[in-house]
């Protein structure tokens, strides 16, 4: 990989999300050297994901270079690379561009969509968790309608507008609001020639409430304020199947539906030599002690939401959010800093800060630790809160300007099909990669 050996001990660190960018700043003038591998050369800020599959924000402003954020750190490396396997006994990493040697290996791989082994729902439906699934799902959204406006057959296109968002947590609520205004916004004004009031965006999740992490108070005002929106919120139901035209639930509820979008779950994202039963928890995540070491593995570390670290008040590890991932991040460098020093590690403590969730123009649901909220007040903590944590200031203000216009004019302009994206060739490719 060409990187210098060095008189300081090497941190290679396999993934740039939040907690592997917080680890690298909080190492950054320590005297470590810091590999930090990623299979993308960008950092991706997932929350903002569907604004990029609703034509509200384009890619390149909530997506960052990781080369620029350890810019001017002469012992920090990047490398675009594929691990494919951990080789603990040799402390040597393999991937798609050679192999490494480290001294302490931290694992920050993230987490990926959960089907539960449902392949109907895996080839057919739209994942929402990368920026290239953000633009396959904007494309498709877009394509829809295009192709409605073609279609004499009133069965096949209300297929069409019909959108099924299965899971009900933050993505699936902020989605559907999104869609929702883009139906009363901007269809109307795009397809006049069209019949867009028969567009139908449902959001069904399988409990019995929506935003289960959340207080009941912000449950119900996000439900209120998605019918408000004209949402069709089904609850108590769980998706069974999709074959790509017909979503099949454990009811007698079936929706005819050309979209289906599947945010109902994660799981965290692994690595070869690493998946030992004794390694791995429920959700495939790392088992780690409070120090973020893998159980068993002095020189291993994991955080973010591979990492599962049971505590008292989180017997099930901490949230898959990016709160956790970044204080577990800044925790694990003070600590690698002290175990180098051969000094006491601290045990890390998560101070929960609060969640929310936006659901469209004016609204919000926040729950702090303190004080809960909703409405217009709770949306512009939302996008302050947003805009703070996105990285670098041109992503700020992009962002921000485009949050300014769309407010002003109603609107969402980057509803481009830059890639066109047809379902077809997503079942093929799936079956290609399974070959
Ligand atoms: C649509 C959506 C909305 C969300 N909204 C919110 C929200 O509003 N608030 C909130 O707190 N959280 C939200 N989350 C969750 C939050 O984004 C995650 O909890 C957070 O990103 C976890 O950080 P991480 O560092 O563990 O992993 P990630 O940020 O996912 O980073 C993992 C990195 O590892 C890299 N990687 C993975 N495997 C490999 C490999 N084999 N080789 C090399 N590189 C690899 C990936 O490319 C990626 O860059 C949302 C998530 C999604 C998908």
């Amino acid at each position: 990989m060409n990187i210098p050996q060095s008189s300081n001990p090497r941190v290679v660190i396999v993934g740039g999300g939040f907690g592997g960018i917080a680890l690298a700043k909080k190492l950054s003038k320590k005297d470590v050297q810091v590999v930090l591998l990623d299979k993308h050369n960008y950092h991706n800020f997932q929350p903002l994901l569907y604004q990029v599959s609703t034509g509200g924000l384009e890619p390149d402003s909530i997506a960052y270079p990781i080369r620029k954020v350890l810019q001017g750190y002469p012992n920090f490396f990047f490398r675009l690379a594929n691990v494919q396997e951990v080789k603990t006994e040799t402390k040597r990493i393999r991937t798609n561009i050679g192999e490494i040697f480290y001294d302490y290996l931290v694992v920050a791989t993230g987490s990926e969509t959960n089907f539960f082994g449902n392949k109907g729902i895996e080839t057919k439906g739209m994942a929402m968790k990368t920026i290239p699934q953000s633009l396959n799902l904007r494309s498709l959204i877009l394509e829809n309608f295009e192709q409605a406006l073609l279609t004499d057959d009133l069965h096949e296109r209300d297929a069409l507008m019909n959108f099924v968002i299965v899971g009900g947590g933050p993505t699936g609520v902020e989605l559907a609001g999104a869609l929702a205004e883009i139906k009363k916004g901007i269809l109307p004004k795009d397809y006049p020639d069209l019949d867009t009031r028969r567009a139908q965006i449902n959001l069904v999740q399988s409990g019995d409430r929506l935003l289960p992490a959340m207080s009941q108070k912000a449950s119900e005002k996000a439900e209120k304020f998605l019918e408000e929106l004209g949402v069709n919120v089904w609850k108590s139901i769980r998706v069974t199947d999709y074959d790509g035209k017909r979503v099949t639930t454990n009811t007698k509820t079936i929706f005819e539906a050309e979209t289906l979008v599947w945010a109902a779950g994660v799981r965290a994202v692994g690595l070869k030599g690493l998946d030992g039963e004794e390694l791995l928890s429920r959700g495939n995540r790392l088992r780690v002690n409070e120090f973020h070491q893998v159980i068993g593995l002095e020189a291993v570390f994991a955080i973010g939401d591979v990492a599962q670290m049971e505590t008292e008040k989180f017997p099930e590890g901490h949230p898959m959010m990016a709160q956790p991932a970044m204080q577990q991040g800044k925790s694990l460098g003070e600590n690698l800093v002290r175990m180098i020093e051969e000094k006491p590690m601290k045990p890390f403590v998560y101070k929960d800060k609060g969640s929310m969730a936006t659901v469209g123009r004016n609204k919000a649901v926040v729950d702090l630790p303190k004080f809960r909220f909703q409405g217009v007040f709770a949306w512009f903590v939302w996008m302050f809160v947003h805009l703070y944590f996105l990285i670098g200031f041109r992503n700020r203000l992009v962002v921000f300007i485009n949050w300014v216009y769309n407010y002003i004019r109603f609107d969402r302009e980057a509803r481009l099909i830059i890639r066109p994206f047809k379902k077809q060739n997503k079942v093929e490719r799936h079956n290609l990669m399974r070959d």
